[in-house]
This record gives structure tokens, C-alpha cells and sequence, in this order.
């Protein structure tokens, strides 16, 4: 099938990308690997709610309509989006799954799970949380465990002696949640930083927008210095209940050896170490997209729901420069 435009991924970049075809009369098509939009926010963990309140949540031309500062949960933002698919009757290919995209002279060859597509340009608004990150060390682990990406409740868990590794947002909710059921570690690599989700009883993302925060890039220092953990409700008061682990240095079957030179053994893993994106499915020689890492980390903290049609724009940029 031949398009002028196809869109890699039905999430919010790419459902905002399409809205913005849409009302310029393109010829497109979304391309999106599961069963249902949002299935993506479906799987993750049963607790996850968004920081960012519903203004920020919302997609171009139809907002989402809960209460305007509260923060969705994940499967609220999943049938939104699958609504708003709905609502613009966007053209949604489920099922099917990018596994090659290359390009010959100006035509993109996109071979999905189900056919072969051609199109003029292509936007990837595949994501980037789509491989689990793990420490080198998890190579030479012998104790159950699993990444963040597949924890959905306690139940995940088994045995009674836990350790939660990593000092990001998920590992800090995950592990608050876990010290209710198991006797819970916590290894971070840096000193986790918390800093308060609420200012003044407003959402600290609409106090960022309205110093003019929210629009500037962040900066190399800043980005060395990692993601802060938004703390909110009880969040502290649990994470002191767990019993704070520096840096795992090695593992051996069981036996974990953290910096401080300590050696503790436990009955499960759980690695809330980040994702990596996959953009191996992008076959095409010469296109080097270096500074991707950064710009995805920018986009996470400081402009999150509503940065996405520039981010569509940025990816088309890269494809119409080759
Ligand atoms: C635990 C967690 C909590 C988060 N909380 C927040 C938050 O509170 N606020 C916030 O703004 N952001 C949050 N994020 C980040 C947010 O998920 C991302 O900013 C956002 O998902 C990126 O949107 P996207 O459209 O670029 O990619 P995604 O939402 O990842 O969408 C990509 C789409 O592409 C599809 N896809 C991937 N590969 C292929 C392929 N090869 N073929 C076809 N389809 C493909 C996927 O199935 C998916 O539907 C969170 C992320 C995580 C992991």
C-alpha cells in the first residue's frame, strides 16, 4: 500500500502528529504493533498515575475531560487515547508491527508484521521506553527477578527479602508500595533527590510553565545530575520503611556485594533501571540520529504531553534532511 505520510506508533506523538495531518488533508496512515491504542500505558504497573495533571495530558482539539488537576491514572490516559483515535476517525493499522524501514531513492520501503507499506515520509513516534535497561551486573544474577516494565502489583513478587534497584521515579513508587509485603532494600547508584510534586498547592509542572520553564532546553549539567523524584502523599514516609543499599558492585548467584563492600543475599530482583528506545527496525544507511538520547530526555521532563507536535516535527525534520 502506498501513503504519502506513515506514522510509526499510535502514542500521543503519534496520535498528535496524525490530528496534525488530519486538518492539513494528508494522506496518512498510523502503524501500531498492539492489539488496542494505549495498550502500551495499559501494561505497566497497576498503580502508575501520570505527574502531569489533565491540562498537560491533554492531545490537540479534544481534551481530556477528568478533573483539571488531577493526575490520570494510566489506564485512564490508555482510553483516551484510544477515544481520541476514535473520535477524529484516525486511520489506525493495529497489529502491525515495524520491522524494517528502508528507503531507495525517495521512497520508504516500512515492512510491517502484516505487509509491506511505501510512503513519501515517515515519522517515528515509536517511543523510547520500548527495551528494559539493565546493570551489567544482572548478567551473573542467580535470584529470581524482573524489570520494571513487567511489574504490575505485589503479586509479581515472590519470596520476602526484596531489593528495588534504581533512584527513579518508578523504582521510588514501586518500592513504596512493596514495603507493605515484603522486607524491602533499596539500591541506588546516587543519593536519590526528591523534590515536592505540589508548590502552593498547584502541580509544580504549572508553576514551571508559568516561570516560562517548560520551553527551554535543559541543560547538560542538569541532565548529568538525573531525574528528581516527585514526592507526593505518603511517598516518603513508606520509602523510609525500606533500608537504603548503595550501588551494586557485583553478583554472584545470590549474592549481591554492593560499594559500601557489604554482601547480602536475596529472594528477588526488581530493576527499575530505565528503558533503552529501539530504533533497530531503521535500516537506512548514513542516518545518524545523535542527538536522540538527549533530546528524548528534554522532552520527558520539561514539556511531557504537550511537546508532541514539535516532536513529530523534529522527526519529520530528520527524514525530509536525508
Ligand atoms: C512508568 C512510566 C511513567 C510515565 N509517566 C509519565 C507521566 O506522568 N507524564 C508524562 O508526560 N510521561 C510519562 N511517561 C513517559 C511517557 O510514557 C512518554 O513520554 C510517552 O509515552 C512518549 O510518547 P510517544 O508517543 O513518543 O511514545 P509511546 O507512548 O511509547 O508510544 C509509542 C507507540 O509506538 C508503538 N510502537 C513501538 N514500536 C513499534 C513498532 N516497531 N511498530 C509499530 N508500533 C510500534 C508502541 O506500541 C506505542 O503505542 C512515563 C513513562 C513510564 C515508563
Amino acid at each position: 500500500m502506498q501513503k504519502e505520510i506513515l506514522i510509526i506508533g499510535a502514542g500521543q506523538c503519534g496520535l498528535a502528529t496524525a490530528r496534525f495531518l488530519q486538518k492539513k488533508n494528508k494522506d496518512f496512515l498510523i502503524l501500531e504493533k498492539y492489539n488496542h491504542i494505549g495498550d502500551n500505558w495499559r501494561k505497566r504497573y497497576h498503580s502508575l498515575r501520570l505527574f502531569t495533571p489533565t491540562t498537560y495530558s491533554s492531545l490537540p482539539d479534544l481534551p481530556l475531560e477528568i478533573l483539571q488537576n488531577a493526575r490520570p491514572t494510566k489506564d485512564q490516559i490508555a482510553d483516551y487515547f484510544e477515544r481520541y483515535a476514535h473520535h477524529f476517525e484516525l486511520p489506525v493499522a493495529l497489529r502491525h508491527e515495524v520491522t524494517s524501514i528502508t528507503k531507495s531513492g525517495q521512497v520508504f520501503t516500512v515492512v510491517t508484521s502484516q505487509g509491506t507499506f511505501t510512503a513519501d515520509e515517515v515519522v517515528i513516534a515509536s517511543g523510547f521506553c520500548e527495551r528494559p535497561q539493565f546493570p551489567d551486573w544482572a548478567a551473573h544474577l542467580g535470584v529470581p527477578h524482573i524489570h520494571s516494565m513487567d511489574y504490575k502489583n505485589p503479586i509479581s513478587i515472590k519470596g520476602n527479602k526484596v531489593l528495588v534497584v534504581g533512584a527513579g521515579n518508578s523504582a521510588a513508587q514501586i518500592a513504596a508500595e512493596l514495603v507493605n509485603h515484603f522486607e524491602v532494600h533499596w539500591s541506588t547508584r546516587r543519593k536519590p533527590k526528591f523534590f515536592p510534586l505540589y508548590l502552593f498547592g498547584k502541580n509544580v509542572l504549572v508553576l514551571a510553565d508559568k516561570l516560562g520553564k517548560l520551553d527551554k532546553p535543559i541543560s547538560e549539567k542538569k541532565l548529568k545530575r538525573g531525574e528528581p523524584i516527585f514526592r507526593y502523599g505518603d511517598l516518603t514516609t513508606q520509602l523510609k520503611k525500606a533500608k537504603k543499599k548503595k550501588d551494586v558492585v557485583k553478583a554472584e548467584g545470590k549474592t549481591l556485594t554492593f560499594e559500601s563492600g557489604e554482601a547480602e543475599t536475596y529472594d528477588f530482583i526488581l530493576f527499575a533501571t530505565g528503558f533503552k528506545p529501539n530504533f533497530d527496525f531503521i535500516q537506512i544507511t548514513g542516518l545518524v540520529c545523535k542527538n536522540f538520547f538527549n533530546f528524548f530526555v528534554w522532552y520527558f521532563f520539561y514539556r511531557c504531553f504537550c511537546y508532541f507536535i514539535k516532536c513529530s516535527l523534529f522527526s519529520i525534520k530528520i527524514y525530509k534532511s536525508i
